[in-house]
């Protein structure tokens, strides 16, 4: 009888049926064990396995450690935080884009860090805009510039021993980001109009980047078009944290729109909860309807 040692790594990128997994200094290339195809399991970026090496660089994946969460297109594995990133200008945020994503985030389970980029271009009193926006959320905030890397270091404390998704629009800073977390990476940069007539980024794998030791970002144009598939138009509003201390409406089944007694609207007259927010959970609301009648 054989025994064969197994060594734990994580996956940080998948490509061609190939997994290419961290392990101590190492990036081992790995093929899946056949059991896993047959039990169903397909490994993903993000997975903690345990794999047996056939050769110093080269291994088979034996195992795959429970996930805490796995989210789709791209698939990525136990995901610890979303951080969203929209610049203040060139492109001005997309607010809707910015809700649907701390939806997704929290009915993911995944802690919210919203960062704007770009505050060298504008004036500080937008910091306080975005702060009043998410007022009673619980997400951090974060102001940074990648020219003057003001902001920077407050990130990097969020990032440590982390794996954490960096999603926003294309031109909000996110490899510029990443390159001045660690100078290592030399992600292209370019102007927002060059991306715009390059039309959407083509990267068809997802990675991890190890910016700093053991704390990971995805790299990954995706979670920016998501549609809010597999919703319940009743749970939404448990997504929208500041919204919470004031579910107690007078039917159970309230969804905030025009019902007698909700406590929702009420909060919005009177400045308790954010308008726009609002807005957006009906909108978001709207979708999810629609989603469903398809
Ligand atoms: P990505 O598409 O999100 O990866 O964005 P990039 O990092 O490629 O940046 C898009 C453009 O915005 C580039 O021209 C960057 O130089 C510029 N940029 C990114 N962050 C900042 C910032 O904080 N301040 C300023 N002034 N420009 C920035």
């Amino acid at each position: 009888m054989v025994f064969i040692v197994l060594n734990q790594g994580i996956i940080v990128k998948a490509l061609s049926g190939f997994y290419y997994v961290k392990w101590q200094d190492k990036i081992i290339e790995c093929r899946a064990r056949g059991k896993l195809k047959k039990d169903n399991i397909k490994p993903v970026v993000g997975d903690k396995v345990e794999f047996g090496l056939i050769s110093p660089t080269t291994g088979v994946i034996e195992t795959i450690q429970e996930r805490k969460n796995c989210l789709i297109r791209p698939s990525v594995a136990n995901i610890d935080q979303l951080c969203l990133t929209f610049s203040a200008i060139d492109p001005l945020p997309d607010y809707l884009l910015m809700d649907r994503l701390t939806v997704l985030a929290r009915k993911n389970s995944l802690e919210v860090t919203i960062c704007i980029t770009k505050i060298d271009l504008i004036d500080k009193g937008f910091l306080d805009y975005i702060s009043q926006r998410f007022k009673d959320t619980g997400y951090t905030i974060i102001g940074i510039s990648n020219k003057t890397l003001e902001g920077l270091d407050k990130l990097k404390e969020k990032l440590k021993g982390k794996i954490t998704t960096l999603s926003g629009p294309s031109g909000a800073g996110k490899s510029s980001l990443i390159n001045n977390i660690n100078p290592q990476f030399k992600l292209a940069v370019a102007s927002v109009s060059e991306k715009t007539k390059r039309g959407k980024h083509t990267t068809t794998f997802c990675q991890l980047l190890e910016v700093m030791e053991n704390s990971f970002v995805v790299d990954t144009p995706g979670f920016t078009s998501l549609e809010l598939t597999d919703f319940d138009i009743y749970e939404l509003d448990k997504y929208f944290p500041e919204f919470i201390p004031y579910l107690n409406c007078r039917f159970t089944s309230c969804l905030h729109q025009k019902e007698e007694g909700c406590n929702i609207k009420t909060a919005v007259e009177k400045g308790l909860i954010n308008p726009e927010r609002y807005n957006s959970y009906l909108a978001l609301l709207e979708e999810i309807r629609e989603n469903s009648q398809e």
